[in-house]
């Protein structure tokens, strides 16, 4: 398929060839590790599958469309995506990084990367001009999450991209939170798009997978070197369910976002709720450009109790019966998190708290059930 789809098309066509031997319509599971050659070096384009795979192809070229990239490349996790991506650097070499990021984010560079004697700056990106006093000439990469996880803090991914090209610097986003439904970083001049699969776009806690977009040749080239030569893989099955989860990505970020919004505003109003940080509301400081930048507000948000203890906080994420207490985020069901103990928990307390990750803080990934059932559930945990 050669004509440009629009974004609710390429979910489900994107990238997509029909399978040549039978013609099945979903892509089939290529459960094998080699292929047949017929004289050496005589293959139909793949040896091995750690290399490559035609259910990871079928894949890497999905994401690849949905984002408006060139490349995509599938990792084992979130994770090995990411640290395929710092792989790219050297000893010395420096990374700006916001500070409210994924838990386990900071956890790879600080406690993976630093000892290899990479340099990285967490920062607050709010406010990207002050970015500029942490450049030098051993500045390599800018990595942006946004929205922030738990916070939901909205980086300025246009202004950062300009930033970067301006100083030679290469600039990731990690797109977990929004999706490409909801902003596709390479088009606002981000150079790496970066995914935690296992949340949205697999969407139905059944899968953990990574990606990444690219469209420049070169690093697509250096990438999949390391892809290859780390060999942090998916395997066929797990590529096959995130592409299926990517078929309905369009229909589930739609309720997703509009479940959320209905639960942001019942829990403003909430007299028991001192606040929601969501980036829909229109007191949310980074509410303007979240509406320059995204299609919508997301299906993540977090909230404060009240009485600001982390008892009441505890006894509300316990007392919830269709909200799950879990980790992760982005499936079909509701879950509930409290950061501090769960998802943030690698996060020293004094840096958690500094951005504003506090023991009372709950957050809250809307599924796509029936709005009044959530409501009603948050409305008896909180009573
Ligand atoms: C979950 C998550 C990751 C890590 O991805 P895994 O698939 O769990 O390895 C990275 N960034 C964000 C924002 C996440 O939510």
């Amino acid at each position: 398929m050669d004509k440009k789809l629009r974004f609710n098309s390429a979910t489900i066509h994107g990238g997509q060839e029909h399978d040549k031997a039978y013609g099945s319509v979903m892509p089939p599971i290529y459960q094998t590790s080699t292929y047949a050659q017929t004289t050496p070096g005589g293959h139909k384009g793949y040896e091995y599958s750690r290399t490559h795979n035609p259910t990871r192809t079928a894949l890497e070229r999905s994401i690849a469309s949905i984002e408006n990239a060139k490349h995509g490349l599938a990792f084992a996790s979130g994770m090995a995506a990411m640290d395929t991506v710092i792989k790219l650097f050297q000893p010395g070499d420096e990374i700006i990084s916001t500070h409210d990021l994924y838990g386990g984010s900071y956890r790879l560079l600080t406690q993976i990367y630093k000892k290899y004697g990479l340099k990285i700056h967490f920062v607050n990106m709010e406010k990207p001009e002050t970015l500029v006093q942490y450049f030098n000439d051993k500045t390599r990469l800018i990595w942006i999450e946004t929205p922030t996880n738990p916070m939901m803090n909205i980086v300025d991914i246009r202004t950062i991209a300009e930033l970067g090209k301006a100083h030679d610097t290469l600039v990731a986003v990690d797109n977990t939170f929004a999706s490409p439904y909801l902003q596709k970083p390479l088009d606002l001049g981000a150079d790496i798009v970066m995914h935690s699969a296992t949340k949205y776009l697999a969407g139905h806690s059944d899968t953990v997978l990574g990606l990444i977009v690219v469209s420049d040749d070169e690093l697509q080239e250096k990438l999949a070197f390391i892809q290859n030569s780390s060999g942090a893989v998916p395997g066929p099955m797990d590529c096959f369910l995130t592409l299926r989860g990517i078929k309905t990505l369009h229909l589930r970020m739609q309720r997703h976002c509009e479940n959320s919004a209905a639960v942001a505003i019942f829990l403003q109003q909430h007299p028991k709720i001192k606040k929601v940080y969501w980036p829909g509301l229109v007191d949310h400081p980074n509410h303007e450009l979240a509406k320059n930048q995204m299609k919508a507000f997301g299906g993540m948000l977090s909230f404060v109790p009240k009485s600001g203890d982390l008892k009441t906080s505890i006894a509300i994420v316990e007392k919830l019966k269709i909200f799950t207490l879990a980790e992760s985020l982005g499936g079909v069901e509701s879950l509930a998190g409290h950061p501090a103990s769960m998802t943030h928990a690698s996060i020293p307390k004094a840096v958690r708290e500094k951005s504003g990750v506090g023991d009372q803080l709950i957050r809250l990934s809307v599924g796509v059930e029936d709005i009044l059932d959530l409501i009603e559930d948050l409305d008896q945990a909180i009573a």
